[in-house]
């Protein structure tokens, strides 16, 4: 039997419709599951907030130009992390750190969220092509980097992922009454400072670690570290 042209026409063009539709569905509907959070809460899942991706990188991405020995490499894992930006909406950002550390990371960072400690971003130090100064006036929260003590050669606590800095406007590393970064100031009850007395501040210490904002000779506001034996 022979079928007129017109009959294999139409075909194509209905099926390539038909693969068109669902092509469409189906990655509107792999985008909504990256940007759709559920709620566990309830027996039923509801969709109840969208969720601000602010970085998305691969682990080989996010170290991508740094220059780190592979020993060090080794040592470092990306892990994701939510929290609530100073426009008050969910955020989810990464940050590479210590693999020893990385539990406690997702730990405070759960307490950050459910406190609803205002973090402004946290995003991997590589957008800021490895430059601290960059990062911290772009009020970025960071752990790894690979990079001297300010002003020294001895390597930092950041080289080995074994220290977070935080919002580093409100919590600037103040030494001599000066601040950095620049212009910035420590002022309690200013969004996003981490305050002495605050759940932050003991739920880092609780695990171990030490914060910049108890030394003495200088005050580094942003920054918490952990010594690991
Ligand atoms: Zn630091």
């Amino acid at each position: 039997m022979k079928l007129p042209i017109m009959f294999y026409q139409r075909l194509f063009k209905n099926s390539s419709l038909t693969i068109f539709l669902f092509l469409t569905t189906f990655i509107n509907a792999q985008q909504n599951q990256q940007l759709t959070i559920y709620s566990s809460d309830k027996e039923q899942s509801v969709a109840v907030q969208k969720i601000m991706i602010d970085a998305d990188y691969t682990f080989d991405e996010a170290l991508r130009g740094s220059s780190i020995p592979s020993s060090v490499k080794n040592k470092l894992d990306l892990v994701s992390v939510k929290y609530y930006g100073f426009d008050g909406k969910l955020h989810q950002g990464q940050i590479i750190v210590n693999k020893e550390i990385a539990n406690d990371i997702v730990d405070i960072f759960k307490v950050i969220e459910k406190i609803k400690f205002p973090v402004e971003k946290v995003v991997p130090i590589v957008e800021y092509n490895w430059s601290d100064e960059k990062s911290m006036n772009d009020n970025n929260t960071s752990s790894f980097n690979y990079r001297f003590i300010s002003g020294s050669r001895i390597l930092s606590m950041h080289a080995n992922g074994l220290a977070i800095d935080i919002n580093p406007k409100q919590n600037p590393y103040v030494k001599n009454g000066t601040s950095i970064p620049a212009g910035s100031e420590y002022k309690l009850k200013n969004m996003g400072t981490i305050e002495p007395d605050s759940k932050i501040v003991k739920v880092f210490k609780e695990k171990g670690w030490t914060w910049g904002g108890d030394w003495k000779s200088l005050k580094d506001y942003q920054h918490f570290q952990k010594i690991i034996k």
